[in-house]
């Protein structure tokens, strides 16, 4: 390709990110000039002065070439955010493969409207007994939007409103009746007095221990050097990583700098920021994936404004454009959620690491249960390791018992609860202790077949089977088509069509039969469908509103419920026949977690672990919350089958609405890849073939050399680019985090 023009965005924070101008590359700087640099441009009519970015360079004018104006210059030392950000989707671009405009659009909030900024508080006007009396009333007459958002202001007097709305879900009409009510009052910005300043001493701030104490003075030393590295916290749940945050970012903030931290959406509890907030007061801001465009664009100005210092979010906050950034925190470092599953298909640790090194910044990364990624590069040194041995709060680790279902099955027991199980259940009724029962899988509940001839009934748009609900409709988890529950067999006539395996629903109903005067609060993916009810299903747990709380695997995350005494994981092998290389490290680490919500108060905990393989290592390490031991077999296995991080991987995503159209791309791209001198595997249908009718191939490139599989992508790429009116999409997923 002849570098001849340049595609430059003029005004980034703008619509106008989509459409570039095309420019010629004079002489002098082709072989120089980059995506992701900063130009200056003459621009318009007046042919003024503008700077610019570079977002592609090409050998194809989109207009007559005489009429395109010249670059005049590359800017050297551009040194603002957005030059940063726009390298970074650079960066994005060829390291996970999609367009330089989709990389932007990822990395860069598009501005919608200006509207004004406000910021606005809410406070307690009422006097505590007051408040308290009014908050028993209203939870009588269960008005329990009023009383949750009374309850917050007895712990904490003055709240943002902002996470009032997003976090306790308390609507901004609520807010303004208990103000006319004279219980509350709302101030803005004019008024706003700093609650940090205001609370003086008031934070009952916990004394570090001498371990954490060690750990934060070992990172802040490293954050005040000029490059700092990344760190990994490897430690149980409940062991004081969170308070290690606070300290570490409270030095970065004493400095002058900023920092994002980074927490998996469903474990970002109004808990989890209350102690942010308390610690940094309203210089702490929020961000969740519900946000508008706009609004998100809000948050980042404000953020660009110097007017916070902490951001808090899921993934996206990783593109908060601070002035100056000084670490990036990212809890639960392992979960599956940090990893898009759109396009550029980024891991948020690779880009954190990106960006860091980008601006100075630090990152640290926390788990209980590291992912092997990290472990592995903190072996090899290029992360540092930090342990948290010990659990703060009391409360040994809980007595684990692993119990073989078959041997259930043989004696007799045909109960989806083993014996131990409802022994030790019975027991907690009796005391008035809580127990959580754990299912790992929710698609594979109620999946309807034949007794009689082993029909399954499937999506007739999906390859999945649909699943039983009990409002007596047969539904798809891919593309949510449902149809009335057939009553008898289309293949063979009978009536044994029935439901299969117990799932969430069906637990909830065992219990309900066996357990009459138990309260049971269920918890999966159709008892939270509305923005409130995860957070309120916790609190009432968390409120001892019930005995035992039924779930999937959202239950394990954030909140601490501390008269759980008992976790019943109902079938850990789900999750182990999901068919990809991480299901065994996916398994160890759902069955730790849960496992570790048992007894996490001043008594001891027991945990109950139900499986057809016992003897399987994800297993048996889990249940003796061994992480060593698990790495060390499971990066064996990897090494073995040169599977990240011991290796690379690349997965081909071919999607087409022709099977054979789709079998033929896939086939030729197999082909071109393998002329590479990489390992090639497939092509082969996808693990769901298909979805909404689309058939779906995939194609997967392994090498130890990441660039390597770079070069295989550009040149499929460029094939693609090449190839006239094709129907087919093609995706890139690098080190592929779930199965296609
Ligand atoms: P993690 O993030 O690892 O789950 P947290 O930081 O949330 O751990 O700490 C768990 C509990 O222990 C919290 O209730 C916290 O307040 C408490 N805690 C943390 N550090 C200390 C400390 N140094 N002294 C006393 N309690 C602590
Ligand atoms: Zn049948
Ligand atoms: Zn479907």
């Amino acid at each position: 390709m002849k570098e001849t023009y340049a595609d430059i965005i003029i005004d980034i924070s703008h619509e106008k990110v989509d459409r570039p101008f095309q420019y010629l590359i004079p002489e002098r700087l082709k072989g120089t000039l980059r995506e992701g640099m900063a130009v200056t441009v003459p621009f318009g009519a007046g042919n003024q002065e503008r700077q610019g970015y570079v977002v592609g360079i090409t050998d194809r004018a989109e207009c007559a070439p005489e009429k395109l104006k010249a670059i005049t210059d590359i800017r050297r030392n551009d040194i603002s955010v957005e030059a940063d950000f726009i390298r970074l989707a650079a960066w994005m671009k060829r390291q996970y493969g999609s367009t330089m405009i989709t990389a932007l659009k990822t990395v860069l909030p598009v501005r919608q409207k200006r509207r004004k900024l406000e910021k606005i508080t809410v406070r307690l006007k009422a006097d505590r007994p007051e408040a308290e009396r009014l908050l028993q009333e209203m939870e009588q007459k269960h008005r329990t939007a009023r009383a949750r958002l009374l309850q917050a202001l007895l712990l904490q007097e003055e709240l943002p409103q902002e996470i009032i709305t997003s976090r306790l879900h308390v609507t901004a009409r609520t807010v303004r009746e208990m103000e006319a009510l004279g219980i509350v009052e709302v101030l803005h910005a004019r008024q706003y007095r700093n609650p940090v300043r205001e609370r003086e001493g008031r934070e009952d701030r916990n004394e570090l221990s001498p371990m954490q104490r060690q750990i934060v003075s070992e990172i802040t030393a490293d954050l005040r050097t000029e490059r700092p590295g990344v760190h990994l916290l490897h430690g149980i749940t409940g062991s004081g990583k969170t308070e290690v945050y606070l300290a570490v970012i409270e030095d970065v903030v004493a400095r002058g700098r900023q920092a994002i931290v980074l927490i998996p959406e469903i474990a970002l509890t109004y808990q989890t920021v209350l102690r942010f907030y308390r610690r940094f007061g309203d210089r702490v801001s929020v961000m969740n994936s519900r946000l508008s465009q706009g609004e998100r664009f809000d948050q980042f100005e404000r953020a660009k404004a110097g007017e916070i210092d902490v951001m808090i979010g899921p993934r996206s906050a990783l593109f908060t454009p601070f002035a100056r950034l000084g670490l990036i925190v990212m809890d639960e470092e392992h979960e599956p959620s940090y990893k898009s599953e759109s396009m550029p298909k980024y891991h948020a640790r690779e880009t954190a690491v990106q960006i860091a090194s980008m601006q100075g910044a630090g990152v640290l990364l926390g788990s209980a249960t590291p992912s092997l990624e990290s472990y592995y590069r903190a072996k090899q040194g290029e992360y540092r390791l930090h342990r948290l041995q010990e659990r703060l709060t009391g409360g040994a680790l809980p007595d684990v018992y692993t119990v073989d279902l078959r041997k259930e099955l043989e004696e007799g027991n045909r109960s989806i609860f083993s014996r131990k199980l409802q022994e030790l259940l019975e027991e907690r009724l009796v005391r008035g202790e809580q127990t959580m029962l754990f299912l790992n899988r929710r698609g594979y509940a109620g999946f309807v077949s034949c007794r009689s001839c082993g029909y399954v009934v499937k999506c007739p748009h999906c390859d999945v089977s649909l699943s039983q609900h009990k409002d007596g409709r047969m539904r798809c988890h891919y593309c949510g088509y449902s149809e009335p529950q057939k009553k008898l067999c289309p293949q063979c006539g009978s009536k044994y069509l029935l439901g299969f395996k117990a799932g969430t629903q069906q637990i909830e109903e065992l219990l309900a039969a066996q357990y009459p005067q138990a309260r049971v609060l269920r918890m999966d993916a159709d008892t939270t469908k509305g923005r409130e009810d995860h957070e309120r299903l916790l609190s009432a747990f968390a409120g001892h509103e019930a005995d035992i709380l039924v779930g999937t695997q959202m239950i394990v995350k954030g909140h601490d419920f501390p008269d759980v005494t008992l976790v019943g994981i109902l079938a850990a092998d789900l999750s182990l026949s999901a068919g990809d290389y991480r299901a065994a490290e996916r398994t160890f680490q759902l069955l730790t977690q849960a496992a570790g919500r048992a007894g996490r108060g001043k008594r001891s905990g027991e945990v109950v672990i139900q499986t057809y393989q016992p003897e399987h290592y994800a297993v048996t390490y889990a249940a003796r919350q061994d992480y060593e031991a698990f790495y060390e077999e499971e990066i064996l296995y990897r090494e073995l089958l040169c599977y990240p991080p011991a290796a690379h991987m690349m997965a081909v995503q071919i999607g087409a609405r022709e099977q054979k159209a789709g079998e033929t791309l896939a086939k030729r791209l197999a082909e071109l890849a393998a002329e590479e001198r990489v390992t090639v595997i497939g092509p082969a249908a996808a693990h769901v073939s298909r979805i909404s009718d689309v058939y779906r191939f995939a194609v997967y490139v392994k090498h130890r050399d990441y660039d390597r599989l770079v070069a295989v992508k550009d040149k499929i790429e460029r094939e693609l680019d090449a190839m006239e009116s094709r129907q087919e999409t093609v995706q890139f997923d690098f080190d592929p985090v779930n199965a296609f």
